[in-house]
C-alpha cells in the first residue's frame, strides 16, 4: 500500500465539545502521523467553497452555519492508504449508522453535526490540504 495524505477537519461541534485533542489522539493511535495541524474559523466564503459540491442540497444553508459557527481543527494526516483508512475511522455520515469505536459513533451527534470531515479520495485530499496550509507548513511526502 502506499503512503498517502489525506485532510481531516475536526468540526465546530466537536471542538466546542473539547474534544479536538481527544479526535487527534485516536487517529494517532490508529497510525496516523500528524504533518500539520491548527485551529481557524473558517470564513463563510471558504465554508462555501469547500462544501460547493452540495450546494444545490437542502442542508446546505445550515451546513454552511454549523461549520463557521465557531472554531474547528484541521489537519493534514499520513499514513499508508490514509485517504480509505481515515474514512473507515470516521465512520458513516449519520452517526445512527455508524461502526462501534468510529469516530462519529463517539463523537457526533447527528446526521449534520457529525464531528469530523475527512476527504473522500486522493485527488480531493490534494486539492483540500493545498488549498488549507501553505507549502511552507506542509514538509514534502
Ligand atoms: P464530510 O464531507 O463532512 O466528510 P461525508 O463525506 O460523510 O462528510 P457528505 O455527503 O459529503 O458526507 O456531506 C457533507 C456534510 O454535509 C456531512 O458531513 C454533514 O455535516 C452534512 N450533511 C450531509 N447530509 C445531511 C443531511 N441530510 N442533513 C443535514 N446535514 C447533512
Ligand atoms: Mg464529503
Amino acid at each position: 500500500m502506499a503512503l498517502e495524505r489525506t485532510f481531516c477537519i475536526v468540526k465546530p461541534d466537536a471542538v466546542e465539545a473539547n474534544k479536538a485533542g481527544h479526535i487527534l489522539a485516536h487517529l494517532e493511535a490508529k497510525g496516523f502521523t500528524l504533518v500539520a495541524f491548527k485551529k481557524t474559523t473558517l470564513s463563510r466564503a471558504t465554508a462555501e467553497g469547500f462544501y460547493a459540491v452540495h450546494k444545490e442540497r437542502p442542508f446546505f444553508g445550515e451546513l454552511v452555519e454549523f461549520m463557521t459557527r465557531g472554531p474547528v481543527v484541521i489537519a493534514v494526516l499520513e499514513k499508508d492508504n490514509a485517504v480509505a483508512d481515515y474514512r473507515a475511522a470516521m465512520g458513516a455520515t449519520n452517526p445512527a449508522n455508524a461502526e462501534e469505536g468510529t469516530l462519529r459513533k463517539l463523537y457526533a451527534k447527528s446526521i449534520g453535526e457529525n464531528a469530523v470531515h475527512g476527504s473522500d479520495s486522493l485527488d480531493n485530499a490534494r486539492i483540500e490540504i493545498a488549498w488549507f496550509f501553505a507549502g511552507s507548513e506542509v514538509t514534502a511526502l
